[in-house]
């Protein structure tokens, strides 16, 4: 028979199993490397090419495929401001089964953004103790999902369909933006409502990576965030927030162009809209199960040190979690946390700059436990700290730390001011702050006299 396995002339002489295999292969570069290891293995593939790409691309991407190939798809046609209805649909997939090669590029691009941003979100809102996904299937494929129709939204009716509008009037620029609005909302309204749910949480992570980005005092991070820069991240594409997570806000400058600020501020609003009309809050209330996350490990987990009953479970930081919290160079807010007027001391603020930028959170946190003052003997690095406990044992040691890294520097240590990190003698005389150490504990007062 046909498919009977013929061992001593090739392990591969059974084209079912070897088309088993094809189709159960997790990813395209699997594919193109087997199918490339023998003539018979890619002879088989060329009889069922379209079956055997269509099930790697579900093995990649999984049930979120349908959600992100209409994301490819309408992209790749260009289907800027048009109707909700006149887009392809999540069940183009269905009506064109066959992948090209341009869907197949595309796919893995946007798949290996989306599954960064799954990891990201795993940690940050479901188990804190590890950076890569933890998410339960179900909970994966609602993060995927309304993660491709948020990027649909931004492709279709975001920076792409209205590129600079530098030579419209204002009375035109107005109805262009009316015309926009409605778009927009008719959009969101063809999703139910635990979808837009789904979308809006999303939507929520990303603002709260962006507003770490912009975050001025270390280490508050506020819920959501509305300035211009964040606004257009999410205008030009959200899945490059990824970008703004690694690298900071001031990239957002180089995909900035001339676009009216109208068309970016209220992008989402028509999400907000179809969910009042619907009589539903605009947001749910923190009190409520929230959407995408059927359960959160460690969710009512106190701080080691204060016990605080206000901040639980997710926002309480450890070894593996200290680098979100710190955020992307250039870190100016750590700086923020020095006690006294150090951050404008003379001599040496550059170099404690340059030092923290070179250090990693780890190194540093971690760092900072190896100077633990006798106050904090109680402390301990494996400490689950809410940011308040933490942000103060950051203040007490952050300069103690610093010394240490400039002593294994082999810089040479000159003798004390006396009025240490409080003297302002050190902000406005180069020489003074050079001759005399600051970053020690004041015994002479909080300051030197003004006669002096
Ligand atoms: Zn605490
Ligand atoms: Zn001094």
């Amino acid at each position: 028979m046909g498919n009977t396995v013929q061992p001593m002339r090739s392990s591969f002489a059974n084209a079912d199993l070897v088309v088993c295999v094809l189709t159960s292969l997790p990813d395209f570069h699997c594919l193109a490397s087997t199918i490339l290891t023998s003539k018979t293995i890619y002879n088989v593939f060329q009889q069922h090419p379209r079956s055997i790409v269509r099930s790697v691309a579900y093995n990649l991407v999984g049930a979120a495929l349908p959600q992100a190939l209409r994301l490819v798809r309408c992209q790749h046609a260009q289907l800027y401001s048009k109707p909700v209805g006149e887009l392809l649909g999540d069940d183009d997939i269905e009506k064109n089964p066959v992948l090209s090669s341009e869907d197949i590029t595309r796919l893995v691009v946007i798949f290996n953004s989306v599954q960064e941003l799954e990891s990201l979100f795993s940690w940050r809102m479901k188990d804190r103790r590890f950076k890569t996904s933890q998410l339960f299937l179900a909970e994966s494929t609602r993060f995927q999902k309304a993660m491709y129709r948020l990027c649909l939204f931004s492709a279709v009716y975001g920076r792409e369909a209205y590129e600079s509008g530098s030579d419209t009037d204002s009375e035109e620029m107005e109805s262009e933006l009316q015309e926009a609005q409605t778009l927009r909302k008719d959009f969101f309204g063809s999703f139910s409502t635990p979808e837009l749910r789904e979308i809006q949480r999303v939507e929520s992570f990303l603002r709260e990576i962006l507003a770490r980005a912009e975050t001025v005092i270390f280490p508050a991070i506020p819920p959501t965030t509305n300035s211009l820069r964040s606004c257009y991240a999410l205008y030009c594409a959200p899945h490059n927030v990824l970008d703004v997570y690694k690298e900071g806000l001031d990239i957002i400058d180089d995909w900035m162009d001339d676009t009216d600020e109208s068309f970016f501020h209220d992008f989402m609003i028509g999400l907000t809209s179809v969910l009042v009309e619907r009589k539903e809050p605009s947001v749910l209330p923190v009190n409520q199960k929230q959407p995408i996350i059927d359960e959160v490990i460690g969710e009512h987990d106190r701080c080691s040190q204060c016990q605080s009953d206000t901040v639980q479970g997710l926002d309480l930081w450890g070894p593996s979690n200290w680098s979100y919290l710190r955020g992307p160079p250039p870190h100016h807010s750590i700086t923020h946390l020095l006690k006294g007027n150090l951050c404008a001391n003379l001599a040496d603020i550059a170099h404690f700059t340059t030092v923290l930028r070179e250090t990693s959170s780890e190194q540093l946190f971690g760092g900072l436990f190896d100077y633990k003052t006798s106050a904090y003997n109680t402390w301990n690095k494996e400490d689950w700290l809410c940011q308040q406990c933490l942000e103060k044992f950051m203040r007490d040691h952050l300069h103690i730390w610093y010394l240490g890294q400039k002593v294994q520097g082999g810089h040479a240590i000159p003798d004390n001011c006396w009025y240490g990190y409080n003297c302002r003698t050190q902000t406005h005389k180069r020489a003074h702050a050079q001759k005399l150490n600051h970053w020690c504990e004041p015994i002479k007062g909080d300051a030197p006299p003004t006669q002096l």
